[in-house]
């Protein structure tokens, strides 16, 4: 990692030490921070020539190297101080909550306009409505691309943000020309690395957010920040990590839930953590306790699957998602836990 002097390099130097790096066989990414950039060395840094040939240039103020797989994600790194700001709301500084349709039903919208108007009463930041939806099963219902005006249409009633998840390049493409904020990464799709790569170059250059799921078969910590470094290596470092429970499930939940790998992944990353407890624990009747257990293990937020008639709902709403009352119930206990956390006097 650069660090110039002044606020950012001229092209001229970012032209020599791009070709000092180049023979090292490393490139440059540039990430453009609100006041500041510093540029990342991607590849091999280790060699101390081409640290030196570095550190002699008049304008570099130091070389930060990070011997970490993921040394953009990691917690030493100089995008530590980075924030992420959606609608207002900055992420570690105020409880941040998504919430919406599992999928969206594309013959029925006004189930996603009125949840999404619920959602907003209820004191969320975000919608998250699903367009396309990575199904275990080929004959259930796969998505219908129709589902992007809706959602889209869905902001503009309630003027929120929207998440989506994209599972292939065609999908990041649509979503980010029609302007949905928040991109999100399933946890099928979590370890596919092409696909990291894809979205990571097509956010680079702009202001939106990735939230990338935990793989179902994601084991340590460190596959998991990875994945966002994958991501994070093309300069956009709007990442936020999400928890959703993990294989081999606990009887009775989806998955097995895990919340509360939430201080580990604190220690080595600054990234944000929204956790799902909707699909960690499958079923409405669970989530509220998750989510409030989430919150007390320190996550900066919570995506959460919400209905205005869960039984009218297609996907895992009518299992999992939450009643209007319900969700405002839990934002309303998460903000007062999260108050209690951060030691802020309650009652
Ligand atoms: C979803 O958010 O509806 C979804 C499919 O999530 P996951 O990738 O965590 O299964
Ligand atoms: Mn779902």
């Amino acid at each position: 990692m650069i660090l110039p002097k002044s606020n950012r390099l001229t092209s001229e130097q970012l032209n020599e030490v791009t070709a000092i790096v180049a023979e090292f066989g490393c490139k440059i990414q540039p990430i453009v921070g609100a006041v500041r950039t510093i540029y990342a060395i991607v590849g091999d840094e280790r060699d101390e020539l081409m640290i030196n040939r570095l550190e002699g240039l008049d304008y570099v103020e130091r070389i930060d190297r990070i011997q970490s797989p993921f040394k953009l994600m990691d917690k030493r790194s100089d995008l530590a101080s980075h924030r992420i700001t959606i609608n207002g709301v900055t992420l570690g500084e105020e409880l941040f909550v998504i919430a919406g349709n599992c999928t969206i039903d594309p013959k029925n919208p006004n189930y996603f306009y009125e949840t999404a108007q619920a959602v907003k009463e209820a004191g969320a930041t975000m919608i998250r409505g699903g367009v396309w939806k990575p199904r275990t099963n080929p004959y259930s219902f796969q998505g219908d691309v129709k589902s992007l005006d809706i959602l889209l249409e869905g902001s503009r009633r309630t003027g929120l943000p929207v998440d989506t998840e994209v599972m292939e390049e065609a999908h990041i493409k649509l979503a980010l020309d029609a302007g949905v904020t928040c991109l999100q990464i399933g946890a099928r799709n979590a370890l596919n690395y092409s696909l990291l790569r894809a979205i990571g170059r097509a956010v680079a250059e702009r202001e939106v957010v990735v939230l990338l799921k935990r793989s179902i078969h994601m084991g340590p910590i460190s596959e998991f920040i990875s994945a966002g470094e994958y991501i994070a290596a093309f300069g956009n470092p709007n990442i936020i990590l999400c928890p959703r429970g993990t294989s081999p499930t606990l009887d009775g939940y989806r998955n097995h839930p895990d919340e509360s790998i939430t201080p580990l992944l604190k220690e080595k990353t600054w990234a944000p953590v929204v956790v799902d407890p909707s699909h960690s624990v499958g079923k409405a009747v669970y989530v509220q306790a998750a989510a409030l257990a989430a919150i007390a293990y320190g996550a900066d937020g919570l995506c959460l699957e919400a209905h205005v008639s869960p039984s009218h709902g297609i996907g895992d709403d009518p299992k999992q998602a939450l009643t209007p009352e319900v969700l405002a119930e839990t934002i309303a206990q998460a903000k007062a836990l999260w108050a209690i956390r951060r030691g802020v006097k309650v009652g």
